[in-house]
């Protein structure tokens, strides 16, 4: 994944997918407060609405796609996904995650350490956005994104992913309530290879299985953990819970 400016706006994309897509960082945008300076994207953190939408301007601009053209998720931690096209502009749904073919869909995941998942299939054109927080992860959304997908005409083989920055292993400090929630979904195998002894957990590791698992090869994942960088990226845990948000976009 490459970091790329424009004007002033710093998002990551990858060239293996040929549509308009990225992932936003904190930095480009035009709030103002400290905790959610420059680029939040979330409408409900207390940050003045005319600098949230002055923010989605300039991402739209930065990666290509239509403002006033994005499908919203209201992010509710489930492990649903739904198929949208144009009609459903402008909507907020109950959902972490959707998949569509139609042209001018925008699909927008935001998150501040959960995980940002971009799905494309070049060959079928259809492409996915999911927002996989812990339980999500554990509730397999990454594959219901991948079903929701074939469904469409995607083959797993034909589908890439890309993985955004989240919080990694150093600093994903889980509780019991986390693994015995991953034990009791997933089994005793995946607890052990992605939680360590000292309950840190790799999110990250963890996706990428279940993605392998449904036949997908090609995932690329960013490096980056967004606790360790919170000078370029929101992070809850860094911050305590006051931070802006962000987002990642993709669209036909
Ligand atoms: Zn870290």
């Amino acid at each position: 994944m490459k970091q790329t400016n424009h004007k002033g706006v710093i998002y990551f994309k990858s060239e293996k997918i040929r549509v308009s897509h990225g992932f936003s960082t904190r930095l480009g945008g035009v709030s103002k407060e400290p905790h959610l300076a420059e680029m939040n994207l979330g409408k409900n953190l207390g940050d003045d609405p005319a600098s949230v939408e002055e923010n989605y301007r300039r991402m739209a601009s930065a990666i290509g796609f239509e403002n006033g053209s994005i499908v919203f998720t209201n992010q509710i931690h489930s492990n649903i996904v739904l198929t949208v096209g144009k009609a459903d502009i402008g909507k907020v749904y109950d959902c972490d995650g959707f998949v569509t073919k139609e042209k001018g869909v925008t699909l927008a995941v935001r998150s501040a350490d959960c995980v940002p998942i971009l799905f494309y299939d070049d060959k079928a054109r259809v492409i996915g956005a999911v927002h996989a927080g812990w339980r999500g992860t554990v509730d397999r959304i990454q594959q219901n994104c991948v079903r929701a997908m074939c469904e469409l005409g995607a083959t797993p083989e034909g589908i890439t992913v890309l993985i955004g920055a989240c919080i990694h292993k150093c600093c994903y400090k889980v509780g019991e309530d986390f693994c015995n929630t991953l034990y009791e979904r997933l089994g005793r195998e995946l607890t052990d290879r992605y939680v360590s002894p000292d309950m840190y957990a790799d999110l990250v590791g963890l996706n990428r299985e279940l993605l392998e698992e449904m036949g997908v090869r090609d995932i690329t994942a960013s490096p980056d953990c967004t606790c360790c960088k919170s000078d370029l990226y929101f992070s809850h845990r860094a911050s305590k819970g006051k931070r802006g948000v962000m987002s990642a976009f993709i669209s036909l």
